[in-house]
């Protein structure tokens, strides 16, 4: 069977052998004793952040499928709980906003697993999984052991984790700590574009429920909202990170590029070829200190003469019609295809700013 099935882009070809372990137990016991095989094995949750290769994959796919949301002891004012990386994200956030459970009611919407979550820390509207997300529990590929590794391990940044820069294995769980309070309020609302839609100001609290529907409505105007009816929804959401430069490099772009400064370390940089290495630079400012600034990717595409909807002639990749950071297969698109596209539109960035956008879904099998 066709990986395509399993991926929210629905490109892929086969795996050599398709697992679907029922229990965590069986999940475990599956992936270790692949890894005893010594074959190439991948771990598949919702398929909505892979693009897969046309020739698919020459190795084991683990579909993590376990489900279950336990609830653990916390303190007053708390709620800790253990979630199977099976459980799909969206479902969970539901039931806590439901629960009156604050801290991931801004990533409503967002589709997949639990377990997938951590591997690029995901973010939207003002919040990410960094800041509830309390440990993971971790089959170790280094080591084959069964480990419970605390957030503060993972490298947790943004749209990236350690997991997702080569610390190879599987999560099996994750732990999250959520806030109870009484009138079922959100955390701080900090992102603009939500604040407006719910008539507040940044910083307001307002109640979870209105927050979870703002913010699904804010996603399926843009088509990032996994929906049969919405053609624009056939994606990986967002195809690009946001790029990071050097607040000098920034200071060469035009002016009008939106920009935002950085957290000193909140994430890796990515080195556009314009910017001309100096040893000495390195030693008069620490790399920790060095300022970095993000800029939107979706405004360098637009303003690089990218249209929403464009595609390449005889593709059937295009960029959606709503947003053009998503890249969606219109029907029949090969992985080929998307990745074709994907490289123009890194060339048309790349030649108008000098900036290369890095792609946020993990690539299976091919290059872009
Ligand atoms: C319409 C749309 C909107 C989106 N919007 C957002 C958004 O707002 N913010 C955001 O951050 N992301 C967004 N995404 C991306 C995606 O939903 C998330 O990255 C999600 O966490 C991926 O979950 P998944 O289960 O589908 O992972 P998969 O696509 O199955 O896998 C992604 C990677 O994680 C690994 N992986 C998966 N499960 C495990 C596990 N249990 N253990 C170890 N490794 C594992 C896989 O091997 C792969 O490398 C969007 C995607 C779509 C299609």
């Amino acid at each position: 069977m066709d990986l395509s099935e399993f991926t929210t882009l629905r490109v892929g070809g086969p795996a050599a052998e398709l697992l679907a372990p029922a229990s965590a137990a069986e999940l475990v016991e599956t992936t270790l004793g692949v890894w005893a095989t010594g074959d190439d094995w991948l771990v598949l949750g919702g398929g909505s952040n892979v693009l897969v290769a046309d020739e698919g994959f020459g190795g084991s796919v683990i579909r993590v499928l376990t489900r279950g949301v336990e609830r653990l002891e916390s303190e007053a004012g708390a709620v800790r709980l253990k979630v199977q990386a099976g459980e799909p994200w969206d479902e969970l956030v539901a039931q806590t906003v439901g629960n009156g459970w604050a801290g991931i009611e801004a990533l409503s919407g967002i589709p997949g697993s639990s377990g997938a979550a951590p591997i690029q820390n995901i973010g939207a509207y003002g919040q990410e999984l960094a800041s509830s997300l309390v440990a993971i529990e971790f089959l170790d590929y280094a080591t084959a052991e069964l480990r419970r590794l605390p957030a503060e391990d993972l490298e947790l940044a943004y749209r990236t984790s350690a997991l997702k820069q080569g610390r190879r294995g599987l999560v099996v769980s994750i732990e999250l700590r959520l806030q109870e309070n009484d009138g079922a309020l959100s955390d701080p609302i900090a992102y603009p574009q939500l604040a407006n839609a719910l008539g507040a100001e940044l910083g307001e609290r307002l109640p979870l429920s209105d927050v979870r529907a703002a913010v699904l409505a804010l996603r399926a105007a843009k088509g990032m909202l996994l929906d049969a009816d919405d053609p624009d929804s056939v994606s990986a959401g967002s195809f690009f990170t946001n790029p990071i430069v050097s607040e000098e490099f920034a200071r060469g772009l035009p002016s009008d590029v939106p920009r935002w400064p950085v957290e000193a370390d909140e994430v890796e940089p990515v080195v556009s070829p314009l910017e001309t290495f100096h040893p000495e630079d390195l030693r008069a400012r620490p790399p920790k200190q060095e300022l970095r600034v993000k800029l939107s990717a979706a405004w360098l595409i637009e303003h690089a003469g990218v249209t929403r909807g464009f595609r390449l002639p005889g593709s059937g990749a295009a960029v959606s019609s709503k947003h053009t950071l998503a890249l969606v297969n219109t029907g029949g698109a090969t992985a080929a295809e998307v990745a074709e596209l994907a490289r123009y539109l890194q060339t048309r960035v790349l030649g108008a700013f000098g900036v290369i956008l890095q792609p946020e879904p993990v690539l299976v099998g091919l290059q872009v």
